[in-house]
């Protein structure tokens, strides 16, 4: 047990004074960042109670981080590792950008001065494991907690002050599990997901890298992006990434956990929602746990492909299985026009099609109209059941047949 050895005792005044401070405008930003005016900075500091919010990410859950609109909380998982990690931590200097660190015991074991300088830069640093399993979701329970207290051991004893690590907590390849969940927030640790990944950790360009991050974070308009500072392609990409956030307007914020002497932002429960619910908004469209591959990454083993994705049937939080993208991309199509539905006074045809397929309405419509001699009392029936069958949005729609769509694909293969 190690759970008396892991104590988040307050943070420093100097923490809070700079949250209050850093409220200031963006110009009164860059000319604090001592040597870099086109800076970027770091707009505030939200503290956070994970007993208040103990899951987070809307990639996962229902909740995120309550920020405003144009507003970025950036992450880094894995490292550190000298080559990269100190890389990224300049380039965050540069910027004067406070992020927050998910590091892997293993990392923190191999390379404690690395622990030390993301926490004297003045970064979060929270945990991910202590190797890195990408099989959280269905290890023992008892596995689980070792590897979470492995981390939590090997990190805090990398930090000259261990009080300086957060409680935050990020399950290694997002793979989730309740038995994982329920011990983290038994330790008051709070578990984050993301609102969007880079793919940073796919075989991909930094270019790629840069405009995923953008897209996806113009997509929802704020939110915790997931990045990696073990990876060459997150370091090439992460000074466009950040010239880019700065020309459209967006503000870094800096996370960390609330202690007794630094209480939680004070913040409404509806904060906490990406996209607070209205009537004509649905609230279930949580994307697809992505699944984590890591390349050019040493110290880590590579998943295997039962590893990927085997349990995320089981979990009601991935559903529906769609990706960001669709996701995304159906959230912004436009409302079809009103002439899409016009109904022509005097059609028996059209009336019927406000409730039936237009292809049912029509054989209706040329039954009733037919002599009685040739009734399609069967016809009829068939009529209804295909539209009642149908999927609602179907029913006005004018898709391709199955069988077409069968047949083109095998021509194309
Ligand atoms: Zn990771």
């Amino acid at each position: 047990m190690i759970g008396s050895s892991v104590v988040f005792r307050a943070r420093s005044w100097t923490v809070l004074l700079l949250g209050l401070l850093t409220t200031a405008s963006p110009a009164a930003l860059a000319a604090e960042c001592s040597g870099h005016p086109d800076a970027l900075g770091t707009s505030r500091t939200l503290v956070v109670d994970p007993r208040e919010h103990p899951r987070i990410g809307t990639m996962q859950y229902r909740e995120t981080l309550p920020l405003k609109d144009h507003e970025v909380v950036l992450t880094f998982d894995d490292g550190p590792l000298p080559k990269y990690s100190n890389q990224v931590l300049q380039i965050l200097a540069n910027e004067c950008i406070k992020a927050t660190f998910f590091i892997i015991g293993e990392q923190a074991k191999a390379n404690p001065e690395g622990v030390r300088k993301l926490v004297a830069a003045g970064h979060t640093v929270g945990t991910h494991s202590m190797t890195h399993p990408l099989t959280m979701n269905r290890m023992p329970i008892e596995k689980a907690e070792a590897e979470i207290n492995g981390g939590i051991e090997w990190t805090s004893a990398a930090m000259t002050d261990p009080s300086k690590l957060a409680p935050f907590f990020r399950i290694p390849g997002l793979m989730r599990a309740d038995g994982v969940e329920n011990y983290l927030i038994s330790r008051g640790i709070q578990v984050w997901s993301a609102d969007f990944p880079a793919d940073d950790w796919r075989h991909v360009s930094p270019d790629r890298v840069y405009q995923l991050a953008i897209q996806r974070l113009e997509a929802k308009g704020k939110g915790i992006l997931l990045l990696h500072d073990i990876q060459a392609r997150t370091v090439a990409a992460l000074p466009k990434i950040i010239r880019d956030l700065k020309a459209r307007g967006y503000r870094i914020v800096h996370v960390v956990p609330a202690t007794a002497d630094q209480p939680a932002t004070p913040t409404t429960a509806v904060e906490w929602l990406l996209h607070p619910p209205t009537e004509t908004t649905p609230i279930a469209r949580w994307p697809q746990v992505p699944n984590f591959v890591f390349a050019q990454t040493a110290t880590l083993p590579a998943p295997g492909l039962a590893d990927l994705g085997a349990e995320t049937a089981r979990q009601p939080q991935v559903l529906p299985r769609k990706t960001m993208a669709q996701a995304d991309i159906a959230s912004t199509l436009p409302a079809p026009g009103r002439d899409l539905f016009a109904i022509p006074e005097g059609s028996i045809e059209v009336l019927l099609s406000t409730t039936l397929s237009r292809r049912a309405a029509t054989r209706l419509a040329m039954a009733a109209e037919a002599p009685r001699a040739g009734k399609d009392k069967a016809g009829k029936i068939r009529g209804q059941r295909t539209a009642r069958g149908a999927h609602p949005a179907a029913r006005h729609a004018t898709a391709p047949r199955p069988t077409r769509v069968a047949t083109s694909v095998k021509k194309r293969a």
